[in-house]
């Protein structure tokens, strides 16, 4: 292995920034819905989602440290993921830009019938690879990954959803770009990442709930727990498994059409595995008069929407 090659002090992050025409700081704004008991609190959405068509939302703020930690010999990256995962989509055209090699470890096959992100990781010349579900199971596996990489000795590998420790600093900066208090955040909850930066973030005093998108009452707060660094202030936390509708992707007909509402309505476009799940449960809590009176909520809108498609 080649020792680290320090090109220039421009950190990667920002070379990207300029190139991408990144949004960031993203914009904070009002959010005034008439639903019922939305009048007795006050809420601002983050709108991560308008970083960047493609590496949207929480997927940039994670994916900014890692970029900036890569060793300069860096040519070539491998991560995991699903076949519609933003995470592989806004690597896969980071790289291109980038002009890095990357590899995508995809779980299940979908030779016959690529998804839209696939198809278009595969027009960025992604090296696209099939994983069954037990090979897939082992990305966590430190024997398996350290075989993967001795296959590859040049690559970084970037864990499942980019959640890693890097991660946690760039979603934590979130919370530093606008000067208003908040006193509450709601985040979706996927792997647990975005969460984990937040509570951890060094701010004002806040409480930081998370709406689980999947079926995972007791394995996520473990997720997070484990991503938390050991020392460090932390804002009180929880997260709601209420919302999930089933698990991951799973919807009914109320979630299509509020995700059209949102969109129609309040010119705030959701998809209904992340941010729709989010937003249709801060509606519920609020005629549930969950958040005591007064609360200034800030909503993070994650991104995602491709993922739709
Ligand atoms: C990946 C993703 C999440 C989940 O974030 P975690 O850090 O994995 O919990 C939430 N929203 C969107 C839009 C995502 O793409």
């Amino acid at each position: 292995m080649q020792d680290k090659v320090v090109v220039s002090d421009t950190q990667l992050s920002e070379v990207a920034e300029k190139m991408l025409a990144l949004t960031t700081p993203s914009p904070l704004t009002d959010f005034k819905p008439d639903w019922p008991g939305a009048e007795f609190v006050s809420m601002q959405i983050k709108r991560d989602d308008v970083i960047h068509p493609i590496i949207s939302g929480n997927k940039w703020r994670k994916l900014k440290h890692t970029l900036n930690a890569l060793p300069g010999s860096c040519r070539h990256i491998i991560s995991f993921g699903g076949g519609f995962s933003n995470h592989l989509h806004a690597c896969g055209y980071l790289c291109m830009k980038l002009g890095i090699r990357f590899t995508a470890l995809v779980r299940g096959d979908y030779t016959a019938n690529p998804t839209p992100m696939l198809r278009d990781l595969a027009s960025w010349q992604a090296d696209i690879q099939y994983l069954d579900k037990t090979t897939y199971a082992k990305r966590t596996d430190p024997i398996w990954l350290e075989n993967l990489q001795k296959q590859y000795p040049e690559s970084v590998l970037i864990p499942e959803g980019g959640s890693q420790a890097h991660a946690l600093k760039g979603v934590a900066e979130l919370l530093e770009e606008d000067n208003s208090a908040c006193d509450h955040i709601v985040v979706p909850v996927g792997s647990g990442a975005t969460l984990a930066g937040l509570i951890g973030a060094k701010s004002h005093p806040v409480s930081v709930t998370g709406i689980a998108v999947l079926k995972g009452e007791g394995y996520l707060e473990s997720l997070v727990q484990a991503l938390l660094p050991a020392t460090g202030q932390q804002h009180p936390w929880q997260i709601l498994h209420d919302y999930h509708q089933g698990g991951y992707g799973k919807r009914n007909a109320a979630l299509t059409s509020f995700c059209d509402d949102m969109t129609q309505q309040y010119d705030v476009p959701v998809e209904p595995v992340y941010s729709g799940k989010l937003l249709f449960a801060i509606k519920d809590l609020l005629e549930k008069r969950f958040f005591p009176d007064g609360t200034r909520l800030r909503i993070v809108h994650t991104g995602g929407l491709q993922g739709a498609r």
